[in-house]
């Protein structure tokens, strides 16, 4: 026997019964959305790879050591996408959207790859759903980017479980000025530092906070924290946030430490955690970035974001409010005999135009194995055609439910199981 191929590490396949899952999830966030008045985007599953290096930052996780890079047949260096927006960014500017409206509000969803090491809630290509609203650069486009997450929530019961974690990074001043202090405060201490928070120090010395290493945890602890270096517009920024998110009934918790692992964040980031999970426990992840449309060669244009993982949701909705899902079919057509075999597919095929959704036996298996075929799909009716029900264009129709059986005109098989 020829090898089996295997499935390459860190990646999923998404069987029939979990995809129904999806499906009622996808329901949902298409509803929310569509109630924000947000429109769906979908742009390409690869990019040049320059448009990451300068989107998310060479410096980061994402682009120093987790992208699937390659080159086509010109050369040119290409990447499977870790995040989308960049590629949102590159979209907008690239198709002017600035000029459809002064605020594009766009929601997306799709599969994206980093080479991380794979566990529980952490894949080589996962989904992500996720918001950029671009244009507005005032607390309450930051208000309702927060609250359509939230909606998401509720409405998949499962905001109760959730929390949100939110933090202010500032402008680029009030960033400045804290690097600076962080700086001030980490360079006495320096050799005491993990490796790769010294390789940090110079290059990208807030990402130091995020370090899970023992040691450098405590010297952190002591760290100046960067809302006490915010300026003036944006010290107000982030309070105006916060009143807005009370005045709403969201509930969230500062965490001076949150500055999440990507670049192009200014002002308010924020974090959704769930204690369903083990230690990968983020379910979104977002926050505004201000500079990036500039940055990328468009105009300078505010905005801010999100995305959620969709395989993390779905196992916190498992744990916690399991979705309903739809696996069974109407009618499944029993047909016995061989000259009635050839009619099933055509008659059901009448039924399915029809509106219902039913299925056919195609192995010419014998009456008993079609019903526990029915059956095992959960089928509502059985339509059994015999060649004395076909000669007077009938079928017995048999209710699972009530194990009643009626002989049914074949054309009135639609309206009697819809009424
Ligand atoms: P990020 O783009 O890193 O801010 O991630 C946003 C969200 O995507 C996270 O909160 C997770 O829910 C999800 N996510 C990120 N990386 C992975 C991964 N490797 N596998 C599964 N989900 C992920």
């Amino acid at each position: 026997m020829p090898d089996k191929v295997q499935r390459v590490k860190g990646v999923n396949d998404i069987l029939p019964e979990e995809a129904a899952k999806w499906q009622a999830l996808e329901t949902v966030i298409r509803e929310v959305m569509d109630r924000f008045s947000f429109g769906e985007i979908r742009p390409p599953i690869f990019e040049k790879t320059d448009l990451f290096a300068r989107g998310v930052g060479e410096d980061t996780d994402i682009v120093s050591k987790e992208m699937y890079t390659f080159s086509d047949m010109s050369k040119s260096s290409l990447t499977l996408r870790p995040e989308l927006t960049a590629g949102v960014v590159r979209s907008y500017i690239q198709n002017n959207l600035q000029q459809v409206s002064p605020v594009q509000k766009l929601w997306y969803e799709g599969p994206m790859f980093r080479q991380e090491r794979p566990q529980k809630g952490r894949y080589r290509q996962f989904w992500q759903f996720g918001a950029e609203a671009i244009g507005s650069p005032n607390p309450e486009q930051d208000v309702e980017i927060i609250a359509l997450f939230h909606t998401i929530l509720q409405k998949l019961g499962i905001a109760g479980s959730v929390s949100l974690k939110i933090n202010s990074v500032g402008d680029s001043e009030s960033r400045a000025n804290y690097r600076t202090a962080l700086q001030d405060y980490l360079r006495p201490r320096l050799a005491d530092l993990s490796e790769t928070s010294q390789h940090r120090f110079e290059s990208n010395p807030l990402r130091i906070l995020d370090s899970k290493a023992p040691n450098d945890k405590e010297i952190i602890a002591g760290a100046p924290r960067i809302l006490d270096c915010l300026n003036e517009s944006s010290s107000q920024h982030y309070s105006q946030v916060l009143k807005m998110l009370d005045d709403m009934g969201i509930a969230y918790v500062q965490d001076d430490l949150l500055v999440r692992g990507l670049d192009y964040y200014t002002h308010t980031i924020f974090e959704f955690t769930s204690d369903a999970l083990g230690a990968q426990d983020a379910i979104c992840g977002g926050g505004r970035y201000n500079d990036l449309v500039h940055e990328l060669g468009g105009k300078e244009t505010p905005a801010i974001g999100w995305a959620s993982g969709i395989e993390r949701l779905l196992l916190v909705i498992d744990a916690m409010q399991p979705l309903e899902t739809k696996s069974t079919i109407d009618c499944f057509l029993v047909a016995l005999g061989d000259n009635l075999r050839e009619k099933a597919p055509g008659i059901v095929q009448t039924w399915r135009n029809g509106g219902l959704s039913c299925d056919f036996d195609t192995l010419r298996r014998s009456m008993k194995a079609q019903m526990r075929e029915a059956n095992r799909q959960g089928a509502a009716y059985a339509a059994i055609l015999g060649e004395e029900e076909y000669a007077h264009g009938e079928v017995q129709l048999k209710n699972f439910e009530t194990g009643e059986q009626t002989a049914v005109a074949i054309e009135k098989v639609v309206s009697t199981i819809k009424s």
